[in-house]
């Protein structure tokens, strides 16, 4: 079979299982997923791009075909240096349609070689992001039905570095 890879690009801060179910999709459509955390709005973000790599790694390890990698500029041109067929994004519940079809169309004219395609995350997770999830953390919620336990510990964590 010839390699049909996919980018999917995102800040993933901290990953949830809405951008896991979203991987394990585009696993079952692409010869290899590339799981790309962008470098690019590093400093509006609560975990380094490294955190969010590790993260990400020990939670996918041993799944066949994904790789978790990082960078810098434009999705499109990442796309192109790394030979993808296709950019993967993520549509939840209506909000997301206008934000990705325009840059979806945006990419298509970066790239015309290289289409978009948009996932539906299983029902569980159409209301899921990771701000909610650092809102809810933050004010002392339960947030065991939303991220593996890899990311809650590291929250926690994260919380009490920032509080002392
Ligand atoms: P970005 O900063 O690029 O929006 P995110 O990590 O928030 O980065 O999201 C990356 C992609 O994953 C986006 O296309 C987003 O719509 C999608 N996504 C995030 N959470 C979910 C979810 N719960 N279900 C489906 N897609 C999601």
């Amino acid at each position: 079979m010839p390699e049909r890879i996919a980018i999917y690009p995102g800040s993933f801060d901290p990953c949830t299982y809405g951008h896991l179910d979203l991987i394990q999709r585009a696993a079952r459509m692409f010869t290899h997923v590339v799981v790309a955390v962008a470098r690019n709005n590093e400093k509006s973000c609560m975990f380094t791009v490294e955190e969010r790599m590790d993260l990400l790694s020990e939670i996918t390890k041993g799944w066949p075909r994904v790789e978790i990698a990082s960078f810098t500029g434009l999705p499109a041109d990442y796309a192109r240096q790394r030979g993808a067929v296709a950019l993967v994004r993520g549509l939840r519940a209506i909000s997301d349609f206008e934000f990705e079809l325009t840059i979806a169309i945006t990419n298509q004219k970066l790239n015309p070689e290289i289409d978009t395609v948009c996932l539906m995350p299983s029902e569980s997770y159409l209301f899921l992001s990771s701000r909610l999830v650092k809102e809810i953390a933050t004010l002392g919620g339960d947030i065991s039905s939303f991220v593996p336990p890899q990311v809650v510990a590291r929250l926690h964590e994260k919380m009490r570095l920032n509080e002392s």
